[in-house]
């Protein structure tokens, strides 16, 4: 048995707060089977949270839950790309993050004003880094055989990246680079931290550990925004958090119904959960040192948010047993990229 503490996600979709009720217990359940006692929300849920409004609704049910939720204010006005929030107020209720993931900011104006104004309120954008996210969303990362599924190519996270690391080094913006996918992305980001720019990146359990040779696309499960990519891209992924260029694992936690995850991969929605399979997979996958993965699992997460202003409790700890069995989610969401793989430890203490 090994007992660990409990692990901090910076990137979490809560779903809620909505209109149609989504069960915040269940991204609870999801949180401690994991193992984890904290989480960033993104600001996309169906009502976002693009003002103090919508803020303290989000908050009123975060507080009925077993699990510390930490909050991401939106950079624009219904993500829309088009008007900037109102920064100020969020910082004066203790948001300093804002990210508009799910989307990018794209315009190129309108970032260097949102750049500019968040470096001079102390506060810190996290991208989601998609060129064509309000024209062209692809399917799929090349190569692929398939007429039908529009590709992703790496630039498409890459140019945007580029840009963001030049408004960066413009106004000293605090930044952080959501889900890397590539190595060209992992590359700027060792220029950026070479050149002491106040940079830190995170990648997903699901692209350090599989690769998009013979990915199987006959439905939706695999489908997501990156897009798993090549082995060469894996294998930077892998060293850039082993030398400290990527600070930390983030799970990018998506809970999405059966009916539009079990369908043609061009149809489906895009995500996978990834709170309650994380620990388990990345420790049996021997790739990191148990050293390690505490380090990008719970040390810098941790310390990035605690420099950002936001209060971390210490963390509890959880027990885990050891002994080889089929990955399952418990939670009512299951649509992992690791159902049924093989792991070779679990959480004392399941909800099931
Ligand atoms: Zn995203």
């Amino acid at each position: 048995m090994i007992e660990v503490p409990a692990f901090l996600d910076l990137h979490t979709h809560t779903r809620y707060p909505d209109k149609s009720f989504f069960p915040a217990k269940d991204i609870e359940k999801s949180a401690l089977n994991g193992g984890y006692s904290d989480i960033l929300a993104m600001p996309n849920s169906e009502i976002i949270i693009d003002d103090i409004e919508a803020l303290n609704y989000a908050r009123e049910i975060d507080s009925s839950l077993n699990l510390n939720v930490h909050r991401v204010g939106a950079l624009s006005k219904h993500l829309s790309g088009k008007e900037l929030v109102d920064f100020k107020s969020f910082i004066q209720n203790g948001i300093t993050i804002f990210s508009d993931d799910g989307k990018s900011l794209i315009e190129d104006t309108l970032a260097d004003e949102a750049f500019k104004i968040v470096a001079e309120l102390g506060g810190a954008i996290f991208q989601h880094c998609e060129k064509s996210c309000f024209s062209n969303p692809g399917d799929i990362a090349p190569p692929s055989n398939s007429s039908e599924l529009i590709l992703i190519p790496d630039s498409e996270e890459f140019e945007i990246l580029k840009r963001d690391l030049e408004l960066v080094e413009k106004y000293n913006t605090r930044y952080h680079a959501q889900h890397l996918s590539s190595k060209k992305s992992v590359e700027l980001i060792e220029q950026a931290k070479n050149k002491q720019l106040p940079v830190t990146a995170e990648v997903t359990p699901h692209h350090l550990l599989i690769n998009n040779e013979n990915l199987d696309i006959t439905n939706g499960k695999y489908k997501m925004y990156p897009p798993i990519r090549s082995e060469e891209d894996r294998q930077s992924l892998i060293s850039g958090l082993k030398t400290g260029i990527i600070d930390t694992i983030a799970t990018d936690h998506a809970p999405h119904p059966e009916v539009t995850k079990n369908i043609k991969f061009k149809e489906a929605a895009r995500g996978v959960v990834g709170l309650e399979s994380a620990f388990p997979v990345l420790y049996s996958s021997n790739i990191f040192t148990l050293d390690e993965l505490l380090i990008f699992l719970v040390d810098n997460p941790r310390e990035i948010l605690n420099n950002l202003g936001y209060e971390i409790n210490e963390p509890f700890h959880n027990q885990w047993i050891e002994g080889v069995e089929l990955f399952n989610t418990k939670s009512e969401y299951k649509n992992s990229a690791f159902e049924n793989f093989e792991v070779n430890i679990k959480k004392v203490d399941l909800h099931v």
